[in-house]
């Protein structure tokens, strides 16, 4: 990795770059407010210059709502993969109290600020929309299947989704992944992390954790970026309770061009359409069992329709998640003004 020139005091560590925090402060001039490019649960993310490249280094805040144990699962977990559909960690430093991650800088932000932003969505027409779908498919593929480890990530969702210059999709934010052994089917956990909404049943309930609990925040995902309508939408969507639910019952009336985003009516193809909103339909599916794997979802993705067996209608879960959304929604707003993204086992 080179983006650090020979000379400065660095050591490799998992084959990443140590780097001195007083470099960090030098190419963010001093953290200032000018370069704050973001703000996640994790702290607060600056835009700077380290060896004539663009970076965005992530600083630990001293309250963060995650922490070192996060801090340190990233480090080591990231730095074994490598993948187009991954953002790329370039570096990391822990002196004192300070722990930071750089990242390579990705310069159109998250899907999420570009998704959900009435200007900003203009700028994914439907090819581009699908061609994120694929980039963010294949990139869990490798998590769950093609890199040499299985690793669930928990905490897939537009926000972590990061767009570089020609809008392809990275997936980022690997604080909460976990990876599997060979064999290794599924994992209970006390400890819930990820975010209400993008949470399968049987994670948000139990704590069971698999590649099909990913493959939920996939489907939800998926339904996001072809309705162009947030996951946690407060209120009805067309007198339904949530996105799941409206999406569901109108491919059942086969009113799926209703369901496209009015900012793609334009440019989107009927058949994407509707393969992605029955595709996104199998990954919410409340069984696990009855989720398809990424290596189906990616199959289907790039070589158009199979033999595709008909989503049940949406359980109570899905029913019941917008009213729990909300209530967590009002306590989280008169705790403080963090993003929930973390949420405690009972
Ligand atoms: P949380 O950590 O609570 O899940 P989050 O995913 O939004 O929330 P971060 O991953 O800390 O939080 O990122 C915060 C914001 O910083 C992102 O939404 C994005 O706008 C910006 N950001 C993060 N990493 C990069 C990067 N590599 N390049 C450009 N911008 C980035």
């Amino acid at each position: 990795m080179a983006i650090l020139e020979a000379g400065h005091n660095h050591q490799h560590d998992h084959e990443l770059l140590c780097v001195r925090f007083e470099e960090i402060a030098l190419a963010t001039h001093n953290f200032s407010d000018t370069c704050m490019i973001g703000q996640g649960g994790f702290g607060k993310v600056y835009k700077g210059m380290l060896g004539g490249k663009e970076i965005a280094a992530k600083r630990l805040s001293m309250d963060s709502l995650q922490g070192t144990k996060e801090f340190r699962n990233e480090v080591i977990l990231i730095a074994k993969l490598q993948h187009r559909n991954l953002v790329q960690l370039l570096g990391y430093c822990v002196e004192g109290a300070e722990m930071l991650l750089i990242y390579e800088y990705l310069p159109n932000m998250s899907l999420d600020a570009t998704l959900f932003d009435d200007l900003k969505r203009t700028m994914l027409d439907w090819e581009t929309r699908f061609s994120i779908i694929k980039g963010v498919a294949r990139g869990l593929l490798y998590l769950h299947q093609d890199s040499r480890l299985t690793i669930i990530h928990r905490d897939l969702k537009a926000a972590n989704v990061l767009l570089d210059a020609e809008m392809k999709p990275k997936i980022a934010d690997f604080g909460m992944a976990r990876i599997f052994r060979d064999n290794q089917q599924n994992a209970n956990t006390q400890r819930v992390v990820g975010t209400y909404g993008y949470m399968a049943p049987e994670y948000a309930m139990d704590g069971v954790f698999s590649t099909k609990s990913d493959v939920y925040s996939f489907g939800v995902l998926l339904l996001e970026v072809v309705t162009g309508i947030r996951r946690s939408s407060s209120g009805q969507i067309m007198g339904f309770s949530n996105l799941i639910v409206y999406s569901w019952n109108m491919w059942k009336e086969g009113k799926t061009k209703v369901l496209a985003d009015s900012s793609i009516m334009d440019t989107c193809s009927e058949d994407e359409v509707l393969l992605c909103i029955h595709l996104a339909l199998l990954c919410v599916q409340e069984n696990p069992d009855d989720r398809p794997h990424m290596s189906s979802v990616v199959f289907v993705l790039e070589n158009g329709s199979i033999a595709f067996s008909t989503p049940e209608p949406p359980t109570n879960f899905a029913r019941r998640n917008t009213e729990m959304e909300q209530v967590r929604d009002d306590i989280q707003h008169s705790v403080n003004s963090f993003t929930l993204t973390e949420i405690q086992g009972r």
